[in-house]
C-alpha cells in the first residue's frame, strides 16, 4: 500500500498550520520531553514564532535506563493540549503501547512511534485503527524494506496517514550518536508516496551538528523535519546535549526557509 506503483502520486497530509508531502515542507519542534507546564508553553510559543507547524514533546518517554526520567504521563498530555489551545499548533507525542493509543489519541493531533517500537507489531496495528496521522520512526537497526513493512502494518489497518521518519541508524561510527542515513530519503521517495521526514537531533546527539544534518535531509528531498529544542537545554531531563537553544532554533528555521525556497518547496 505504501508503494508508488499502488499510488503514483504523493500523499499530502494537511494540518491547520500547513501541509507535508508533494512539495510542502513542515517542521515539528519542541522539547524531547514534557517536563513542566512552563517549559513546554515557553517552547511552544517560540517554535510557533519562528515558523514551526507542529509542536513535539514526549509525555511517555521510552528511556534506555528504567531509572531515567520516564515522562509526566497523562499530566504531560494535558500540558501539550494546553500548549495547542494557546498557540494553535497541532501536537505530536509518542505512544508506547497498544493500550495507550486511545488515551494519547484523545490529546494528540499525531501519534509518534519511536525507534525502539518500530517493529512492535501490535502497537503498529493499534495506531492503524486510530484516526490520527502517525509519525513512524525508523528502528535503529532496520533496513528500509523492513521500515516500509512496519508502515504496511499501519496502512493495512486502514490508516493511510503515515509519515516515515529517518532518525539515524547504528553503524560502526561512534563520533555521532547515530548515523543519519541521508540516502534513506531519496531511496524511500523513489519507492513510496508517503511523506518522508528527517530527525536531525537524535543522530547528531550534539546541538552544533543539528543544523547541518537538518539541511542535508531537506536538500535530499525530505518533506519535513522533527527537531528537539528546549528553553533551557542544559537543564533538560533527557537528551540535554542535542536540544537547540531558542536562538539556534531561529537560525535553523531561517536556513530551512532559504533552502526550501531555493528548492521550490513551500514551508
Ligand atoms: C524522541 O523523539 O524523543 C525519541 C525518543 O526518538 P527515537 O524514538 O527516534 O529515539
Ligand atoms: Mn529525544
Amino acid at each position: 500500500l505504501a508503494s508508488l506503483e499502488v499510488q503514483p502520486f504523493p500523499t499530502i497530509l494537511e494540518f491547520p498550520t500547513g501541509k507535508t508531502g508533494g512539495g510542502h515542507v513542515m517542521v515539528a519542534a519542541g522539547p524531547c520531553g514534557v517536563e513542566s507546564r512552563e517549559q513546554t508553553l515557553r517552547a511552544a510559543r517560540y517554535v510557533k514564532k519562528h515558523g514551526a507547524g507542529m509542536l513535539r514533546g514526549g509525555a511517555f518517554k521510552p528511556r534506555t535506563s528504567p531509572y531515567a526520567f520516564q515522562g509526566l504521563g497523562v499530566e504531560g498530555l494535558r500540558i501539550l493540549a494546553e500548549a495547542r489551545r494557546e498557540t494553535g499548533l497541532p501536537v505530536v507525542t509518542e505512544v508506547l503501547s497498544p493500550e495507550q493509543v486511545e488515551l494519547v489519541a484523545e490529546y494528540a493531533d499525531a501519534l509518534q512511534i519511536g525507534a525502539r517500537n518500530a517493529q512492535n507489531f501490535p502497537l503498529l496495528q493499534a495506531v492503524g485503527e486510530a484516526k490520527k496521522p502517525v509519525l513512524l520512526k525508523r528502528g535503529m537497526s532496520m533496513t528500509l524494506e523492513e521500515f516500509l513493512m512496519s508502515a504496511e502494518y499501519i496502512l493495512s489497518r486502514g490508516n493511510m496517514q503515515v509519515i516515515l521518519v529517518e532518525r539515524g541508524i547504528r553503524t560502526f561510527e561512534k563520533a555521532t550518536r547515530f548515523t543519519l542515513d541521508v540516502s534513506a530519503v531519496p531511496v524511500l521517495k523513489s519507492w513510496t508516496h508517503l511523506p518522508v521526514w528527517v530527525d536531525p537531533s537524535h543522530p547528531a546527539g550534539r546541538r552544533d551538528w543539528v543544523i547541518p544534518l537538518a539541511l542535508a535531509g531537506l536538500a535530499a528531498g525530505a518533506d519535513g523535519l522533527i527537531v528537539e529544542t528546549h528553553p533551557e537545554p542544559e537543564k533538560a531531563l533527557s537528551d540535554a546535549a542535542q536540544q537547540l537553544h531558542e536562538e539556534e532554533f531561529a537560525e535553523l528555521m531561517a536556513k530551512v526557509r532559504r533552502l526550501a525556497e531555493a528548492l521550490g518547496r513551500t514551508l
